[in-house]
């Protein structure tokens, strides 16, 4: 009947069986394809069904089955690339050079770990993922895995849904136009799991070199051979990525740049590269190298260089209005232009507090955004031995807090203190800034140093910062995430950090510009931190009220210091 009425579509379906034969589908694919279009044949062309088998078709069809870029696997071409496109991070291009050494030599048969690149925003992760890719000479996509929850997303869902589409490796594959590009999965540390299904057990199978060769989605119902395909994921933390997926990761950490290398990462690559983006690549800039610390130190706090790639194309943008008018250089770059252009400073460098103070301690954290330093602050007040903890601490952070005081407690009369006391003072202790939960045990030593120093009035060095488990004796346990936490201290501007001695191990793989700059004291012990940071007392101890003082239990009496004749510093005031 379709023939009687002219409607026979033999021609859009020659074309797709044409179509079918070129694509270089495996046997099986092929046949299953060839199935479907005869199934199509029998649909009239305007049903709901032939569309469908249509669309599936046409994914069939797209898909890069046999087609394949040619690598290029020298070595030492490999390594050039790297270095040209990226400052430092040698760990990380020895580990791809040895990658590419291994492929070239195992050729398909490498079975090798999948790469995760590991560290804060802006240290050139997904960037050097890209270099992977043209050093090789593959075609590169990169998928964000940020939010991924339901299953389907990674594995596509089943044909018999209305609008179902294949999911997003398969969608990579087509983008890519080759079956064996570089596959970036950005951010998996980010999967989330909920009754959508886990992404991650998907992911594990896309990412097992035993299963993926016949990966299937769920959409297409037939095998994709991902075995070709180089994947490398990049995460901020380690602690979120799901065990089964970590396991069949090679993890290379990224965790920063001290001062110096961001200098070298912006008069090399980031300057270029926002000349080039910006269309003036011919015109000669230079920074002045005092404005260059200042655009770092007083407009970027990050352990990355994405806020200064951003500044210096603010910069480079001011540049252009000249070019543009006529000027045509060479431009040489000023402190005093940068306050002009980017407007007053927004981070203030330098040591965190600006006095010695009673109760205050510097302490250091990471987080996903690399390392920081973090303010401990305690005040104490007439009371009834009530403890108050504020700024979003988690229950390990209140424990160490709860540490500290009992071993001040326990140990009063050691630090000069009257045992009495502990029961007529309220000690509050806060964590800025308070928005922001904060958890783990290295807070330990700076929480109670930060408690000792308010309670016997020693004011503690400005300078020290510090890190630490601490035990109900006073042991100093080690810590994880020593070289972020250094990092972050020495671009704090700090002199001294206190570290646990079982960390001291570490203290050779720190940047060599950190160890001479920082003095870096190994501690066991509770005693030894007090020794370093704390000063002699600034005001009179604390004590209980004799008789006839009728005021009130326990004097707290007001410190002062560095001649500030008067002011009070007890902190939080
Ligand atoms: P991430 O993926 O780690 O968040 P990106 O790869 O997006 O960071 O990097 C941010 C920017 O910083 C990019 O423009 C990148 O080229 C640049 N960059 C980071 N590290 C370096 C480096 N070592 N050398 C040169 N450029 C770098």
């Amino acid at each position: 009947i379709q023939k009687e009425l002219g409607q026979d579509g033999d021609d859009a379906a020659d074309d797709l069986s044409q179509k079918i034969e070129k694509a270089g589908m495996p046997e099986d694919v092929k046949e299953r394809a060839l199935s479907e279009l005869k199934r199509l044949e029998y649909q009239g062309p305007q049903s709901a069904e032939a569309s469908v088998i249509r669309t599936y078709l046409e994914w069939l069809i797209e898909l890069p089955w046999d087609k394949e870029t040619e690598d290029n696997l020298d070595v030492n071409h490999v390594r050039e690339v790297l270095d040209e496109d990226h400052y430092g991070l040698d760990d990380v291009k020895d580990r791809i050079v040895e990658y590419v050494a291994v492929r070239k030599l195992a050729g398909n048969k490498m079975r090798g770990a999948i790469i995760n690149l590991n560290g804060p925003p802006g240290v050139g992760k997904t960037s050097i993922a890209t270099s992977v890719a043209r050093a090789i000479g593959r075609e590169m996509v990169r998928l964000s895995l940020g939010g991924v929850r339901d299953e389907a997303e990674i594995r596509g869902h089943r044909r018999t849904y209305i609008g179902a589409i294949p999911g997003r490796i398969i969608r990579a594959l087509r983008d890519a136009k080759t079956r064996n590009p570089v596959i970036v999965l950005d951010e998996i540390d980010k999967v989330g799991t909920d009754w959508r299904g886990d992404p991650s057990s998907a992911l594990l199978e896309v990412l097992d070199p035993e299963q993926n060769h016949s990966f299937t989605d769920h959409y297409l119902e037939v095998p994709f051979d991902l075995s070709q395909v180089i994947f490398i994921t990049t995460s901020n933390q380690l602690s979120t990525i799901p065990m089964p997926l970590l396991d069949r990761m090679e993890s290379i950490q990224m965790l920063g740049y001290i001062e110096d290398e961001k200098v070298a990462i912006a008069n090399k690559y980031l300057l270029r590269k926002q000349l080039e983006a910006h269309g003036i690549e011919e015109i000669e800039i230079n920074f002045e190298s005092e404005a260059l610390s200042k655009l770092i130190r007083g407009y970027t706090r990050e352990a990355g260089v994405r806020q200064l790639e951003r500044n210096i194309g603010k910069i480079v943008r001011k540049l252009a209005v000249k070019i543009a008018g006529g000027e045509i250089g060479p431009f040489v770059v000023n402190e005093s232009d940068i306050e002009e252009i980017m407007g007053p400073e927004k981070f203030t460098f330098g040591v965190a507090e600006d006095n010695d103070e009673v109760g205050v301690v510097t302490g250091l954290a990471v987080n996903a955004f690399g390392g920081d330093i973090l303010p401990i602050e305690v005040s104490l007040s007439e009371g009834s031995g009530k403890i108050t903890l504020t700024g979003s601490l988690g229950d390990v952070m209140r424990e160490s807090a709860q540490a500290g005081l009992t071993y001040a407690r326990a140990n009063a009369r050691l630090l000069d203190l009257e045992p009495g006391i502990f029961d007529k003072i309220n000690v509050h202790i806060h964590v800025p800034d308070g928005a922001t939960p904060k958890d783990g045990p290295s807070a330990g030593i700076g929480m109670a140093a930060a408690v000792i120093s308010a309670l016997t009035r020693r004011p503690v060095r400005k300078e020290v910062a510090m890190t630490g488990e601490i035990t109900l004796r006073g042991k100093v346990l080690p810590i994880g995430g020593l070289k972020s936490k250094v990092i972050a201290a020495h671009r704090a501007g700090v002199s001294t950090v206190l570290i646990p001695k079982d960390n001291a191990k570490e203290i050779p793989e720190l940047p060599e510009r950190v160890r001479e700059d920082l003095t870096l004291v190994p501690v066991s012990h509770l005693d030894e931190v007090l020794a370093s940071a704390l000063l002699e007392p600034a005001g009179q101890p604390i004590k209980l009220a004799e008789d006839g003082e009728n005021r009130q239990d326990v004097i707290i009496p007001p410190v002062s210091i560095d001649g500030t004749n008067g002011i009070i510093h007890v902190s939080g005031d």
